[in-house]
This record gives structure tokens, C-alpha cells and sequence, in this order.
């Protein structure tokens, strides 16, 4: 699917009812794609995507990508047509919605992977994995390149999503090299923005709540770890240069832009137009300490950079809360 887009042809998102899935499927279809969402809705949500119905190309099977009739369920939606990709955005996301459902979370990344894989090279699809920065764990090198193995804890808390994505990419890999599959791994940063669900449990959902309701911004640790926040259109922008690259092997996708909790609760009250409360918590286990992408790969080889900066990110994530 390089260059040209077929029109007509399907992308199949997994995941396609969730935060960043949902987005992603409203800008394959503005680009001329029939879009074919799975989601079982455990996290993602039906309001995310109504609105795409009336498009007439946008179609939705609520089922869990790890069920054995995935790939039935499949093509009796997509017939004879051709599919141009396969993207795997099904996941539990947020650390308190994958610490919720351990065993659900690796099923997803393992059997649900092979389970989508092969959708793809039954159909001659492109596959693209949506992996994450928790590959790199509580990160040795700052910033994280691709060529970074990690430091993951295998039977830490977090294992559960992190070493699901880390055998996701592997799965992916082996078949690339074993079954000749056309694939494309984004190792997708912190992402935030419109459709966040409220009680997710991330950092940016919980301060930009917590303070419009005049309450603390819930700290956790002495709020000295950094995260790089990247705005959900910058994110999806990435993801469709990468899928309709030649790019072979990981690349990062996120924003370089590096803050610190206290900066972020800084600038969210700035936003918000109030002095920021801090309600200093405890640190939750393997928290990592550092994260900031290396894009480099992603500009030179994709010719894509974040445009968003924080502050004019999360006005826009206001302003969509003041409009509900
Ligand atoms: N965090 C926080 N307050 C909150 C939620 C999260 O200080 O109410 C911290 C969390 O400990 C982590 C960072 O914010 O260091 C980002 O957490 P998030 O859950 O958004 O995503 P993560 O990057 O850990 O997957």
C-alpha cells in the first residue's frame, strides 16, 4: 500500500473503539478507506465511534480479537474486497485498566496478535502492531532509541502489558523472517487528548479532571519521573506515515518534549486558569523513572515530527470536555 491508496480497499483496526483507535479510524476513512473496527469494548467505547457510521464505510464486529472465529467474523464483513492493512491497537492501555485484567491484557498481545496476523496474511495485508514505550521498561538509555533492549521487569506488576507488547513485536517479527509478512511495529509514547476516558487512571485524564472539579492533582512519587506527551492527532499522523512507509523494524512515535509531573500539573493548571494543588501519593511498583523517544528514525525516514506543543494540546483537551 505503498504510495497510492486503493479506494475501497479495508484497513481492519483492532481496537478501533478505543482513545487513539477511534482517531485512527476517522483519519483512514478521511483518506478514503472502508474501515473495519473489532473491539470488544472491555475499554474501548461505542460512543467513540457512532459517529462514523454515517460514512456508510465504516463498519464494527464487537468481538475479542483472541476468539477462535476472529478470522470468520472477519470476512463475512469484508467479502471479496481487498484489505490494504491490519492494524493491532487492541489493548487495555492504561496501567490501572491492564492491572485490572492481567491474563486478558497478555492473551491480547499474544494469542490476539497471532489471531490478527494471520487475518493479514490470509488477506495479503499489511500488518501494523501498535507497540508501546513500555518495551523500554524503567529505561538504562535516555532518550530511548529503537536499538534499546529495555529494562522490563518479567514478573513485575507491569509484565503483564509490557511483556505482552515485547512478545508481540517478536511474534510480528518471526513473521516477517518466517511467513513473509509485510509488517510495520510502532512503538507508540504517552498520548493524550479528546475521547481519553475520564477514569482511565493516566496522568493527564486524572489532573486535567481532578482540577477542573476544583479538587488536587493527584502526584504520585515526589512527581520528579518524566514522561514526553504526545497529542493524539501528532500520534495518528505518525502511525499512518509509518503504515504507508517502506519501514522495516520499530520505530518510535511519540513526542520528544520532556516534563516532568510537577511541569505537568504546572501546565494543566495554566490551562485551567488555577493555582495547581498536589496531593503527593504512593509510587506505584516498577514506575519508570525517564521517558523521552528518539525520533530520529521517524523524521528521517518517515519525514514526520510532532507539531502539538502541551500546552496548546491540552486546551484542546479542555475545550472538548467544555463541549460534551
Ligand atoms: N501519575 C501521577 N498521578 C496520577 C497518575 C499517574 O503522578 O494520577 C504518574 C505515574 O506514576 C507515572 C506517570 O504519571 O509516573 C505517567 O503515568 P500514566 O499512568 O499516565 O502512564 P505510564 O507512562 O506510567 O504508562
Amino acid at each position: 500500500m505503498t504510495g497510492a491508496i486503493q479506494p475501497d480497499a479495508w484497513v481492519i483496526v483492532a481496537g478501533g473503539s478505543g482513545f487513539i483507535g477511534s482517531h485512527l479510524c476517522e483519519a483512514l476513512l478521511a483518506r478514503g478507506y472502508r474501515v473495519l473496527d473489532i473491539d470488544d469494548h472491555s475499554t474501548g467505547r461505542m460512543s467513540n465511534v457512532d459517529h462514523l457510521r454515517a460514512t456508510g464505510r465504516f463498519e464494527l464486529v464487537e468481538c475479542d480479537v483472541t476468539a477462535a472465529d476472529l478470522a470468520q467474523r472477519v470476512a463475512a464483513v469484508v467479502g471479496d474486497h481487498p484489505v490494504a492493512a491490519v492494524a493491532h491497537l487492541a489493548s487495555a492501555a492504561s496501567p490501572p485498566a491492564y492491572l485490572a485484567r492481567p491474563l486478558e491484557t497478555l492473551a491480547v498481545g499474544s494469542v490476539g496478535t497471532e489471531r490478527l496476523i494471520s487475518i493479514a496474511l490470509g488477506h495479503d495485508a499489511r500488518f501494523l502492531l501498535a507497540s508501546t514505550s513500555e518495551v523500554y521498561g524503567d529505561p538504562l538509555e535516555h532518550p530511548q532509541r529503537e536499538t534499546y533492549w529495555g529494562n522490563v521487569n518479567p514478573i513485575g506488576e507491569r509484565s503483564v502489558y509490557d511483556e505482552a507488547k515485547r512478545f508481540a513485536e517478536a511474534l510480528t517479527t518471526a513473521h516477517e523472517r518466517a511467513s513473509g509478512l509485510d509488517a510495520r511495529i510502532a512503538r507508540i509514547f504517552n498520548t493524550y487528548g479528546p475521547r481519553m476516558q475520564p477514569d482511565d487512571g493516566r496522568v493527564v485524564t486524572n489532573f486535567v479532571h481532578q482540577a477542573r472539579r476544583g479538587e488536587a492533582m493527584t502526584v504520585y512519587g515526589d512527581g520528579s519521573q518524566t514522561r514526553s506527551f504526545c497529542f493524539v492527532s501528532d500520534e495518528v499522523e505518525g502511525l499512518i506515515a509509518l503504515l504507508h512507509s517502506d519501514v522495516r523494524g520499530p520505530v518510535n512515535i511519540g513526542n520528544p518534549m520532556e516534563f516532568t509531573m510537577i511541569e505537568l500539573a504546572t501546565a494543566v493548571g495554566e490551562v485551567l486558569g488555577v493555582e495547581p494543588r498536589l496531593d503527593h501519593r504512593p509510587l506505584p511498583m516498577d514506575d519508570p523513572r525517564v521517558r523521552r523517544p528518539d525520533i530520529t528514525r521517524a523524521r528521517e525516514l518517515l519525514g514526520w515530527e510532532p507539531q502539538v506543543a502541551l500546552l496548546d494540546g491540552l486546551r484542546m483537551m479542555v475545550d472538548s470536555l467544555d463541549a460534551d
